[in-house]
């Protein structure tokens, strides 16, 4: 029977001042086996995510940067010019969009994205439930609505595999964090979110299967043997796009 995410995430929706209950409640985030295999695929870039935002609108209203790849003509199209800049460290024609003085994207409008249909490759690919996955808290203070919104994800799980898998995640964040020293310069990763993301790309390193009965647990590989494989993952993904 599916079973819901553990502590240390159910403790963690205490109340701060002004926010409102209905903005602490749980969130169903789905089936956490469907979920890995789907943002796998929206890390390799062979697929958009798929979150249940409902009403939410934290990473809209949350003072971050959104970059553009000269590729999405389309999403281009739909910016004024004058609310594009050059991103910085990266090549001529990718750009970002700001924020308001509010720390609201600029196309957000009546608390609805007013290019939806036509918005970033970033947007797309976003998805802040994997942020909960890998135990990894956003403390600045400007996403403290979307910290709110992460720690309401409660995944099922169909089977105890899936729940070692869970836990694997955040075995690898706090294994690149520990050993972070190891890591190449341009490996590592540089704010949360890419923490987060390559957590879960190199989380199956940190998984066991026995061969007799196909049960797994976590396991701790060596550490060149993650070094190698975050940076042979970092190479693949040079020229992606950035998440937030
Ligand atoms: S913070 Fe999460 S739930 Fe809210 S809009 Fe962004 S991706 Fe959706």
């Amino acid at each position: 029977m599916a079973d819901e995410c553990s502590p240390p995430f159910q403790e963690l929706g205490g109340r701060e001042p002004g926010v409102q209950e209905a903005d602490v409640r749980n969130l169903a985030a789905g089936d956490f086996s469907a979920w890995m295999t789907e943002v796998q695929q929206a890390i390799r870039g062979e697929r958009f995510s798929d979150v249940p935002c409902g009403g939410c609108t934290a990473c809209c209203t949350s003072s971050q940067f959104i970059h553009s790849a000269p590729d999405e003509t389309d999403t281009l199209a739909h910016i004024p010019a004058a609310m594009l800049f050059p991103a910085p460290r990266l090549p001529l024609g990718h750009v970002l969009v700001g924020y308001d003085q509010d720390g609201h994207c600029p196309m957000l409008i009546d608390n609805a994205c007013s290019i939806y249909a036509h918005r970033p490759r970033t947007c797309r690919t976003y998805d802040c439930r994997v942020f909960p996955v890998a135990r990894v808290e956003l403390d600045d203070a400007d996403k403290a609505a979307i910290a709110r919104q992460t720690r309401r994800w409660q995944f099922s799980f169909d089977s105890p595999n899936a729940r070692v898998q869970h836990d694997a995640v955040s075995a690898a964040a706090a294994h690149l964090v520990q050993h972070r020293q190891l890591l190449a310069d341009d490996a590592v990763p540089a704010n949360t979110t890419q923490l987060a993301v390559l957590a879960i790309e190199v989380h199956d390193a940190f998984v066991e299967r026995d061969p007799e009965t196909g049960m797994t647990k976590i396991t701790v590989p060596a550490s060149d043997a993650v070094r190698v494989m975050v940076t042979s993952r970092r190479r693949s993904q040079r020229g992606r796009t950035p998440g937030h």
